[in-house]
């Protein structure tokens, strides 16, 4: 007997639950894998993206990809957030967490449509996490922190490893340098904003430099300027949010006048407000006035008459972190203008790069910082090589941090691998076939990276699992010679927490994902609010 269907949504609600609905969400999370499996390792390829408002971006960094690409799929944003959280976490790996969630799940799927109740597939990926990262505790390699040039090595070493899989892989060896420089230049607690990073069009990557101090770029200048010193030993620094600049007051206000001499009192008034603040900052001693706001003709030309530097217009993040480096503080009005409140520094010069100006302030004395300047052909060029910096430096910061390492280029997820299959003959039940498979899933970083580079995957992966079951710990790809290599004499070192992250997070958002088995999509959310293109489409609770 046919029973009526109970209806217990409005009308509209787009409901879908059970095992279709968790292999649809699989499908999706291996659909954005595959968006950015091409961009793995030294040998990966580049993504082009063009935005709405045909912005093109280069980008080999996965979270950045994924940023930008407008993902609706719900389940496939799990994916979206871990790259994220990397990116933020540990800055780099971005790529590896995404193809390793990626193929958890590929893994996953088939005992999924085998009816395996998805909680045990959960629990025995969990319990394989925290295994995992136990062992990469236990086989990660420490460096002794107290020998600096250990700890260089270690920190250039990681540093190039990171830079080897982007567009500036040919310059990594100066760009690892230049970034365990920068690190090491900030204090203790390596603040990521104290490295300010400065793109000038033009001239070769090499050209790229660092200054220990502020740098910044001189926006505008008025005649006057020319004739200003551009050069100054220890000055004090005063730096402002005020104007100086002749304000026309027709504009702000009315004012009636009946006769010349009521006109030439106002005129005279403006003059007199003006030149009473720039003779308090005469008297303060500055030598270098800096102003987030217009610093006019007259102002330029009083400043240069005295031997004193002036700069206008500065952005706002410059003159702060120009605050944080030299002392002071920034100023809205004069009056309250005393030798605490002007910052210092050993130098003060102002440089050309290329067809720019650039303000530099090195030596400060308050806060350690340094500015990286870039030098470059194209702009999305520039930009890409911005963020593989940022990469290498949020990289070389964890790895001042911790000092353990491991080997990269598959070799560590092979030593994963190879433990749990090994680990899994000790287990009975369905345990040991997950567990298996999570030790398969692995292989994706070494197949993935010789893919990439157009090696015979298999073969490799052949001679890795073999090294591996006969001890060899750190054999991964070489990417030179279509063989494999101990990585650990290779030197192609990445700090252990990225690996660590890299899997916890992995593993987690694997569990997320199995254990989502309905999506409701309330209508009325669908129209108004939703992103474009929401709820059209395959992939919600259909299997595709
Ligand atoms: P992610 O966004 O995950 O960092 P990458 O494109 O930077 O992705 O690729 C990182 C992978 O490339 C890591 O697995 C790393 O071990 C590997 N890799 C980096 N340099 C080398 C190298 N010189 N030889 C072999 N593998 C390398
Ligand atoms: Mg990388």
């Amino acid at each position: 007997m046919m029973q009526p269907p109970i209806i217990l949504l409005k009308e509209g609600t787009d409901t879908s639950q059970g095992t279709p609905q968790i292999i649809s969400n699989v499908n999706a999370c291996q659909a954005i894998a595959d968006a950015v499996r091409t961009t793995l390792g030294p040998r990966g390829m580049d993504k082009l993206i063009v935005e709405t408002g045909g912005k093109a971006t280069i980008s080999n960094d996965g979270a950045t990809i994924l940023k930008t690409l407008d993902i609706v799929h719900p389940a496939a944003k799990t994916l979206v957030d871990i790259a994220k959280s990397q990116d933020a976490e540990v800055g780099d790996g971005t790529t590896s967490v995404v193809l390793l969630a990626g193929e958890f799940l590929k893994e996953a799927k088939p005992y999924i449509e085998e009816h395996v109740h998805p909680q045990i597939i959960i629990r025995a990926f969990r319990k394989a996490g925290c295994l995992m990262v136990q062992k990469i505790k236990e086989i990660s390699v420490k460096i002794k922190k107290d020998d600096p040039n250990e700890l260089r090595v270690l920190l250039e070493n990681c540093a190039a490893t990171s830079l080897s899989s982007k567009l500036v892989a040919a310059q990594k060896d100066f760009f690892s340098k230049m970034v365990v420089d920068a690190v090491m230049i900030l204090d203790e607690l390596l603040p990521l904003n104290m490295i300010g990073i400065k793109k000038v069009q033009g001239g070769a990557l090499e050209d790229s430099m660092l200054v220990d101090g502020v740098a910044f770029k001189k926006t505008f200048s008025y005649a006057g300027f020319e004739m200003q010193s551009k050069k100054y030993s220890n000055p004090k620094i005063a730096l402002l949010n005020i104007e100086l600049e002749l304000k026309a007051e027709k504009e702000n206000a009315e004012v009636r006048v009946n006769t010349v001499q009521e006109y030439q009192s106002i005129v005279d008034a403006e003059w007199t407000i003006l030149y009473d603040k720039l003779d308090t900052l005469y008297k303060s001693g500055a030598k270098v006035v800096l102003s987030k706001l217009p610093i006019g003709d007259v102002a330029t030309q009083y400043f240069a008459d005295r031997d004193m530097f002036c700069a206008g217009r500065v952005p706002d993040e410059d003159l702060r972190r120009t605050m944080k480096a030299c002392g002071g503080s920034i100023q809205t009005t004069v009056q309250g203008l005393s030798a605490g409140s002007l910052g210092t520094a050993d130098l003060f010069e102002e440089v050309q790069v290329g067809g720019e100006r650039y303000n530099v302030f090195k030596g400060c004395p308050q806060a350690k910082t340094c500015t990286i300047i870039l030098r470059g052909g194209a702009e999305q060029f520039m930009e890409e090589t911005e963020r593989s910096l940022h990469d290498a430096i949020m990289i070389v910061r964890r790895a001042m941090k911790n000092d353990a390492v491991v080997a990269g280029g598959g070799a560590i997820e092979m030593e994963l691998s190879r433990y749990l299959r090994d680990l899994s003959q000790t287990i009975a039940g369905k345990e040991q076939l997950l567990i298996t498979a999570l030790g398969k899933a692995l292989e994706v970083i070494p197949r993935q990276l010789c893919d990439n580079a157009g090696f015979d995957a298999t073969n490799i992966l052949n001679k890795l699992r073999q090294k591996h079951a006969e001890g060899g710990t750190w054999f991964g790809v070489n990417i030179m010679t279509e063989d494999i290599c101990d990585n650990f004499q290779a030197f192609v070192w990445e700090p252990s927490v990225v690996k660590i992250n890299a899997i916890t997070a992995a593993i987690e958002s694997t569990c997320l994902i199995l254990s989502v088995d309905e999506t409701i999509r309330n209508p009325r959310a669908e129209g108004g609010g939703g992103p474009p293109g929401a709820g059209r489409g395959r992939g919600r609770g259909r299997p595709m």
